[in-house]
C-alpha cells in the first residue's frame, strides 16, 4: 500500500465548504481597514529568532515554549516561524524607515505559528489580522482603534456576543515600582504558588496574577494594583482614552488584572472577549507599545496595535449562523453533441467578458445529468446547447430559480436576454 499523508497536527486545511466563509470575513475586514485609512503590509513568515525574543520577551509563554524555531542549515542562523505579527511589522518599519516624516497605520493578515496543545479555538497554525498605528502618542488613536474593532463587530453582527475589557499598564518606571511591591506581596504568599507562579515570581511577577488556577484567585485579587502606581501622565492618558470610548457609546469594563502575555505593552491594553467559545474566549487583544520601535533599533516612536484571532471570530460567526450562503456561479452551460464543446466555450468566454460567472459542463454526460449538476451548482440560469441549437445558431435559456418560461434565442441575443431576465 502506498503511504498516505496527513496535515501536521494542529494545522488545518480550509476546504471549499469553509473557505468561502474566510473570503467573506476577509472582505469585511479589508473594507473596514480601508475605511479607517490603514495600509496593508506583508512581511515574511520567517524571521530571525532574536527579533521575537527581544520584542515579545524572554519570560513569556510564547518565547519559553511556543515558538517553532529551527537552524538554517546553510549558515547556522536561528530562525523562527512568526508567532505574532507586531515584531515583523515593526522590524520592517524600522528597516525601511517608514516612520520618517510619517505616522503610518498598517495592517497585516496571515498565518501565525505556536506550539500549543490543539483544541477548539487553539491551533498550531492559526490566523491573525492585526493593525499597528505608529507615531501617535495621544489617547485619541487608542480610542479610534477601539471604535474600529467595535465597528467590525457591528458589521459582522456579533456586537452582543463580545465585551471589551481594558486596563492601563502605566510606563516603565511605574511598572517597576509596582513590580517591587508585587514581588514582596508574592513572597509572602510563596507557599501557595503553583509551579508556574514560583518560576515567575522574580522573572515576570505580573504574569503570576494572570493565573487561571482557581486556588490562586483570592491571592491575585488582593495583590497590589498597578492602577495605584500610575503617575499623573499615565492617569491622564487612561482617563482620556476611557472618556472618548464612553462618549462614542462603546461599553467597557475595567479589568485591573488584564496584563497581556507579551512584554512590550505599556499604558492602554485591551481585550475583546466572548463567553460563547468556552475557554478560548479572547477574540482580539492589543495595546500600546511606546518603547518597542526604539528597542528594535529605530528612532523612538509610540505605537498601538492589536492581533485578532480569525478562527475564533469565525467560530463565533458559525455558531450564531451569521455567515452568508456560499456564492454560486450565475450561469451553468449545459452542452452535448458534435461541435457543442467549442461553441459553448466561445459563448462562455463572451459571458465572462460581460461580467457573468460561468461553469461550462466539461466531459461526456447526458442532458439529464448535466441539468442535475446545473441545478446543484446554484446557478441562476442554465444555458443549453445541443446540435440543433448549433445548426440554428441559437441557445436555450432556462431560469433555474425563477418561474420564467424557457426560451430559445439567437446566440448573439443571449447577453441582452439574460440582462432583461435578471432585471
Ligand atoms: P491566549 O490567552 O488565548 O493564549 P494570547 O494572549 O496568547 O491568547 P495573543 O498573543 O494576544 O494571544 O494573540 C492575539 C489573539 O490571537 C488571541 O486573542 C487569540 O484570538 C488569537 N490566538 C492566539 N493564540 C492562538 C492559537 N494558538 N490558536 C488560535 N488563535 C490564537
Ligand atoms: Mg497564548
Amino acid at each position: 500500500m502506498t503511504q498516505k499523508y496527513q496535515a501536521v497536527k494542529g494545522m488545518n486545511d480550509v476546504l471549499p465548504a469553509e473557505s468561502y466563509q474566510w473570503e467573506y470575513f476577509e472582505g469585511v475586514l479589508r473594507k473596514l481597514l480601508a475605511d479607517y485609512g490603514y495600509q496593508n503590509i506583508r512581511t515574511p513568515i520567517v524571521e530571525g529568532t532574536p527579533l521575537f525574543v527581544r520584542s515579545i520577551g524572554e519570560v513569556t509563554d510564547i518565547v519559553e515554549k511556543e515558538m517553532y524555531t529551527f537552524i538554517d542549515s546553510l549558515n547556522g542562523d536561528s530562525l523562527t516561524l512568526r508567532p505574532e505579527g507586531t515584531a515583523g511589522t515593526l522590524r520592517a518599519v524600522v528597516e525601511h524607515n517608514l516612520l520618517y516624516n510619517a505616522t503610518p497605520k498598517l495592517w497585516y493578515m496571515g498565518p501565525m505559528y505556536r506550539h500549543e496543545r490543539p483544541q477548539k479555538g487553539r491551533y498550531r497554525q492559526f490566523h491573525q489580522v492585526g493593525v499597528e498605528a505608529l507615531g501617535l502618542a495621544g489617547p485619541d488613536i487608542d480610542a479610534e482603534v477601539i471604535a474600529m474593532t467595535a465597528d467590525l463587530w457591528r458589521r459582522l453582527g456579533i456586537s452582543q456576543f463580545v465585551r471589551l475589557e481594558i486596563n492601563s499598564l502605566g510606563n516603565a518606571e511605574e511598572r517597576a515600582a509596582h513590580r517591587e511591591a508585587l514581588i514582596q506581596y508574592l513572597e509572602q504568599h510563596a507557599d501557595i504558588l503553583d509551579e508556574d507562579g514560583k518560576r515567575r515570581l522574580y522573572t515576570n511577577p505580573l504574569r503570576v496574577l494572570d493565573t487561571k488556577n482557581p486556588a490562586l484567585q483570592d491571592m491575585a485579587d488582593n495583590a497590589p494594583r498597578l492602577s495605584d502606581y500610575l503617575g499623573e501622565e499615565s492617569r491622564v492618558h487612561y482617563a482620556g482614552w476611557k472618556a472618548t470610548i464612553a462618549a462614542l457609546g462603546i461599553e467597557f469594563v475595567e479589568n485591573p488584572r488584564l496584563v497581556r502575555g507579551l512584554d512590550y505593552y505599556n499604558r492602554s491594553v485591551f481585550e475583546w472577549v466572548t463567553s460563547e467559545l468556552g475557554a478560548q474566549g479572547t477574540v482580539c487583544a492589543g495595546g500600546r507599545y511606546d518603547g518597542l520601535v526604539e528597542q528594535l533599533g529605530g528612532k523612538a516612536a509610540p505605537g498601538i496595535g492589536f492581533g485578532m484571532g480569525m478562527e475564533r471570530v469565525l467560530l463565533l460567526l458559525q455558531d450564531k449562523n451569521l455567515l452568508p450562503a456560499q456564492r454560486s456561479v450565475d450561469v451553468y452551460l449545459v452542452n452535448q453533441g458534435e461541435g457543442a464543446g467549442l461553441y459553448s466555450m466561445k459563448l462562455a468566454q463572451q459571458l465572462r467578458a460581460a461580467g457573468y460567472s460561468v461553469v461550462q459542463h466539461l466531459g461526456e454526460a447526458s442532458f439529464k445529468s448535466q441539468m442535475k449538476k446545473a441545478d446543484g451548482s446554484g446557478a441562476e440560469f442554465a444555458l443549453i446547447v445541443g446540435e440543433n441549437e448549433i445548426q440554428a445558431g441559437q441557445v436555450v435559456i432556462k431560469a433555474l430559480r425563477a418561474d420564467i418560461v424557457q426560451q430559445t434565442v439567437a446566440a448573439d441575443a443571449v447577453l441582452a436576454t439574460l440582462a432583461s431576465l435578471k432585471a
